[in-house]
């Protein structure tokens, strides 16, 4: 690695250019706040271990933030779910008119197009910035310095850089949700359907089939390491494909090596900003305790994040005051829905998933499960 001492003066500085990132970064151009600097470990287009489903709450994200239509070219739709009990009931919901409630894009297409809509208005990025140590000053974060020695010094430092980040504040617990999942070509699977099986081998989370294309898929489990225990992810990936999927993937050709990640949650939000600072996305645990769903969440935050750095540098609101309603804001927004995610945790081990879908042979119950599953 060649060191550097090059020092960028920027307004804002943005650490990571994920959803959450990009989303900030796009929204403070869209804003008219000027010289904002965006820095990433890696160059993009990258890929990003991930099941790339955009809920119904990241398109109304990706729409406000104008890059829509952009995504939606790249994207597998989805309008039906397969569900698979603890009890091995198995069941089909349908989308009403076969409606689009969802999608499968790419991360590696994903985030480039939120990345790329933010460079095109403006934002200046730095790819290979692998930063090390937030800048602090006088009990003020000041910028970043990367691990190659340079430095972007600005008057407000968005941390954005995910499950990993160090510098999150206020976040108590850290909580994880492990993962491993694998791509395949040539699987059967019906068409525009995501399947979620929650088996006990991996409660009270659940194994997926996300198909990303008309020929490719990805499979994978979210599990928890509980009680100090350290389960063996490949083994328990094994077992969970040869339970479920050892005869659609008989005939499949595998994409690539299998690949792990954790998701970090919270159930409380807390402060998400000190002096100069303001965390987004991941970094701040804003994911879905039970779906581990975060892109939507990392967006909305971002975008909010930067509207309360419009208010500062623009419109002169006291940077506590516009912080504390970022936080607030997040807050107020996301909890309903993880408390509903630790509520649906606990449900699952009394067996409430079962008794559903015997219930589900009425349109009725099936559109109150539909509803339940789009608002978790
Ligand atoms: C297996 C798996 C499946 C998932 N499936 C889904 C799903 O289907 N739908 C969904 O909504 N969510 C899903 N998630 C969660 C989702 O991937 C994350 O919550 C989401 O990516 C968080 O966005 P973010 O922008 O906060 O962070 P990230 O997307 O992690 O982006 C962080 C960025 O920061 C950069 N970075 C990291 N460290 C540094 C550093 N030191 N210096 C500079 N840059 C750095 C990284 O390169 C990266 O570009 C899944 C997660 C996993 C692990």
């Amino acid at each position: 690695m060649t060191t550097s001492h090059e020092t960028i003066d920027a307004q804002v500085v943005v650490v990571g250019a994920g959803p959450a990132g990009s989303a900030t970064a796009l929204r403070l151009a869209q804003n008219g706040v000027e010289d904002v600097v965006l820095v990433d470990a890696h160059d993009f287009p990258r890929d990003k271990t991930c099941g790339s489903a955009l809920s119904p709450r990241g398109i109304k994200a990706v729409q406000e933030l104008g890059v829509w239509s952009a995504i939606e070219r790249l994207a597998y739709p989805i309008s039906a779910i397969r569900l698979v009990t603890p009890g091995k009931r198995d069941i089909f919901l349908d989308a009403p008119g076969g409606k689009t409630q969802a999608v499968i894009c790419l991360r590696r297409d994903m985030d480039y197009q939120i990345f790329k809509a933010a460079t095109d208005a403006g934002v200046r990025f730095l790819p290979h910035f692998r930063a090390k140590a937030l800048l602090e000053e006088h009990g003020r974060v000041r910028g970043v310095t990367a691990a190659d020695g340079r430095t972007v010094r600005a008057r407000f430092t968005v941390i954005a850089n995910g499950a990993h980040s160090k510098w999150g504040t206020d976040l108590g617990r850290k909580r994880e949700i492990r993962a491993i999942m694998g791509w395949w070509k040539n699987v059967p699977f019906r068409p525009r359907a995501i399947e979620m099986i929650f088996d006990r081998m991996v409660e009270p989370y659940y194994g997926w089939l996300f198909p990303e294309t008309e020929e490719r898929v990805n499979i994978g489990i979210t599990y928890e390491d509980r009680d100090g225990e350290k389960k063996n992810a490949r083994e328990l990936f094994q077992r969970f494909l040869d339970a479920y999927y050892a005869d659609r993937l008989r005939e499949a050709e595998p994409v690539g090596a299998w690949k792990g990640h954790p998701i970090v949650y919270t159930y409380n939000i807390g402060r998400l900003f000190s002096r100069g600072r303001v965390v987004v996305g991941e970094a701040g645990r804003m994911t879905h305790p039970a779906t581990g769903e975060g892109i939507s969440f990392g967006m909305r935050s971002g975008i909010w994040a930067a509207d309360a750095l419009r208010d500062i540098l623009l419109r002169k609101v006291p940077e506590t005051a516009a912080l504390k309603i970022y936080t607030a804001r997040c807050a107020a927004a996301f909890s309903p829905s993880f408390w509903a995610g630790r509520a649906f945790r606990r449900l699952l081990r009394t067996g409430v998933l079962d008794r559903a879908v015997d219930l589900a042979q009425t349109q009725v119950v099936q559109e109150i499960m539909r509803r339940f599953l789009a608002h978790l």
